[in-house]
């Protein structure tokens, strides 16, 4: 069995700690043995003034164009599961 997650930048989860709590909670039941699999999804910002689409640095999340520092994530922030391998 497999489990494929998707994973954003920007969703604060580190594939070590989810595949130690899934051991944990899985212990037992039928997808004891599961592998999760991870697809990473790079993150993106959009500039609320201006529309400008930007992959943020990690220490400055402003507009790079025009310097404006009202930015949305509008990609990047997902997780979820994606599909489930059964053999
Ligand atoms: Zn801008």
């Amino acid at each position: 069995m497999g489990i494929n997650l998707v994973i954003g930048e920007f969703a604060s989860i580190v594939d070590d700690s989810v595949q130690f709590y899934w051991d944990t909670l899985a212990n037992g039941t039928i997808a004891q043995h599961a592998q999760l699999r991870f697809t990473r999804i790079p993150g993106e910002m959009t500039c609320a003034n201006c529309r400008y689409s930007f992959h943020p640095s990690d220490v400055d999340f402003a507009c790079p164009k025009c310097g404006s520092g009202f930015v949305q994530i509008t990609k990047g922030d997902e997780f979820r599961v994606d599909s489930i391998d059964v053999e």
